[in-house]
């Protein structure tokens, strides 16, 4: 972690935003350096979660670090996650609506209807396949996360989230 930088992050406007970024296929020295600069990057921010389109690469990766905040009081305190080439297998019908923050548009904050749980897939920074099932706070960084790496913006969302009705407990 020696040489690690902080990066410039893009904003709404960035054409690498509206991108899908590439599936990583080499698990080598570059994809860990550019993990280790997010990480140095999005804990500059105060970031809980921030994909590699967001520092200008195009690649299927992203990191998210939950822990305890004003808008999440309750959100569990984790080590930060390393996620390459995340899937999503399963997400449930309930909904649950709340506000989110994006590095990419600073300063707002917008309401998201998210997945209440989602079964998820992705590779670690070995390349090691990783099945797991999140819920709540970090299920919604997931899908925050995986918008980025399929060129969606939180404003693009924000709008198909409109059309979302109220579903019931
Ligand atoms: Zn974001």
């Amino acid at each position: 972690m020696s040489n690690s930088a902080v990066l410039p992050i893009a904003t709404v406007g960035e054409k690498i935003l509206d991108r899908q970024a590439q599936a990583v296929t080499e698990f080598d020295h570059s994809i860990q350096s550019l993990a280790s600069d997010m990480l140095t990057t999005m804990i500059a921010a105060n970031g809980v979660g921030i994909a590699a389109p967001q520092v200008f690469s195009s690649v299927a990766m992203f990191i998210m670090a939950s822990r305890p905040n004003p808008r999440y009081p309750d959100a569990p305190n984790m080590s930060p996650i390393v996620v390459v080439n995340p899937h999503i297998i399963e997400a449930s019908t309930h909904m649950e609506l709340a506000e989110e923050g994006c590095l990419s548009i600073p300063g707002q904050r917008i309401k998201i209807w998210r997945h209440a749980q989602i079964k998820v897939q992705y590779h670690d920074l070995n390349g090691n396949l990783i099945s797991d099932t999140l819920v709540g706070f970090i299920a919604r960084i997931f899908q925050h996360e995986y918008d980025h790496i399929q060129g969606i913006t939180l404003l693009e969302r924000s709008k198909m989230s409109e059309q979302q009705p109220e579903t019931v407990n």
